[in-house]
């Protein structure tokens, strides 16, 4: 299909809560969003790197300036048949892997759009429901996290995931442990902690969680494939793999035995396919995590998490976790039971209202006279 023009938006969208994690507290999230025409069609994207470049080297304002001002003016007025081409076009830029995928989402939804076929289809993904677990963030004490838990207990969440940072970790893992015994557990590290802290990691083996997660630096693959080697408990990347060449290196040092994928974090759907596919090669389970998105970015995430070796519970959220009112519509409900279908026709949109009131910075990338 030939792109005709990109419409970029950069939103902040304010939190019901401040999201506290090893990198710091976000109070509202700050989101690239790209509509893409071609002709009568179109189609939307949304990447969040954040406001500032606390998760990974990117942030919501670099991949703004990025999709505006370098990699649109690359692709608007060409065509490109496939993903893959799309991506050869700004192979040449190093990195930038959220900006990329800004575009490279919108390619896609742009794609189903022209030929009426629902995005996980056309993803090779089976219509399925996906399944989420629960999520807490850090809290002021372990006892409201207790609380906090045994709601997503009572809920029957399949699995719990836990933010740890230094100062959050062992007692809190041990009062979480005790008071729930048979629950499947995993802590989210962000990149926390280093190899000194093995002695730790030990510790926290007696625990049973089902994996760490990122426990160590956010671009590195071998202190993880030493740490591997060295505790039971299974090790996940997440911040690692921003990259199909990071996920070759991970997988062929033995760094990790899960991997979440994030579409912005690897450049986009064609890159989580395939990570995917080198990842169930090599016999490791992967599932899908997110970025507090608004409901269009969270139907990403279950459309890719429709591919077959997504199979431990994704962090897919309902809109009213996070947002009074969500930017698009319609939003984000959960099922009962945890979980959420892909879409058969158009993804969530921005409602235009609140599209108006949220964005910070606006512009149409068109072709060159
Ligand atoms: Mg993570």
């Amino acid at each position: 299909m030939r792109i005709d023009r990109l419409d970029v938006y950069y939103v902040a969208m304010p939190l019901i809560a401040p999201w506290r994690t090893a990198y710091g507290a976000d109070y509202d999230i700050h989101s690239v969003l790209v509509k893409a025409t071609s002709g009568d069609n179109y189609g939307w994207a949304e990447s969040t790197p954040f406001f500032a470049p606390t998760y990974l080297s990117e942030s919501a304002g670099g991949a703004y300036y990025h999709v505006t001002e370098v990699f649109g003016p690359q692709v608007v007025g060409r065509e490109f048949d496939t993903a893959a081409d799309l991506n050869d076009a700004l192979t040449i830029f190093k990195g930038n892997s959220f900006a990329k995928a800004a575009i490279e989402i919108a390619w896609w939804t742009l794609q189903s759009d022209i030929t009426g076929t629902p995005l996980h289809k056309l993803l090779g993904g089976e219509t399925r429901e996906i399944i989420a677990g629960a999520d807490f963030g850090i809290q002021d004490t372990i006892d409201e996290l207790l609380e906090a838990i045994q709601g997503a207990v009572d809920a029957n969440f399949p699995r719990v995931k836990l933010k740890a940072a230094p100062g959050w970790d062992l007692d809190m893992l041990k009062a979480v442990r005790s008071t729930f015994p048979g629950m499947t557990f995993h802590i989210d590290c962000n990149s926390g902690y280093t190899l000194d802290d093995l002695p730790l990691f030990k510790e926290i083996d007696k625990i049973g969680l089902a994996f760490i997660e990122q426990p160590l630096h956010w671009n590195d693959v071998l202190d993880h494939a030493e740490l591997a080697r060295n505790i039971e408990t299974p090790v996940c990347l997440d911040e690692t793999i921003h990259s199909v060449k990071a996920a070759e290196q991970a997988i062929a040092v033995g760094a990790c035995k899960y991997i979440n994928i994030k579409p912005g974090r690897v450049g986009g759907l064609h890159n989580v396919k395939l990570i995917h596919d080198m990842a169930a090669e090599a016999g490791i389970p992967v599932w899908v995590g997110g970025m507090l998105e608004s409901a269009l970015g969270g139907a990403i995430c279950v459309e890719v998490a429709t591919l077959a070796n997504f199979t431990y519970p994704g962090d897919l959220f309902a809109s009213s976790r996070f947002y009074v009112e969500d930017l698009c519509e319609p939003p984000t409900v959960m099922t009962p039971n945890h979980t959420f279908m892909p879409y058969e026709g158009r993804l969530p949109e921005p409602n235009p209202d609140r599209l108006a009131a949220l964005t910070k910075h606006h512009a149409a990338v068109l072709p060159n006279a």
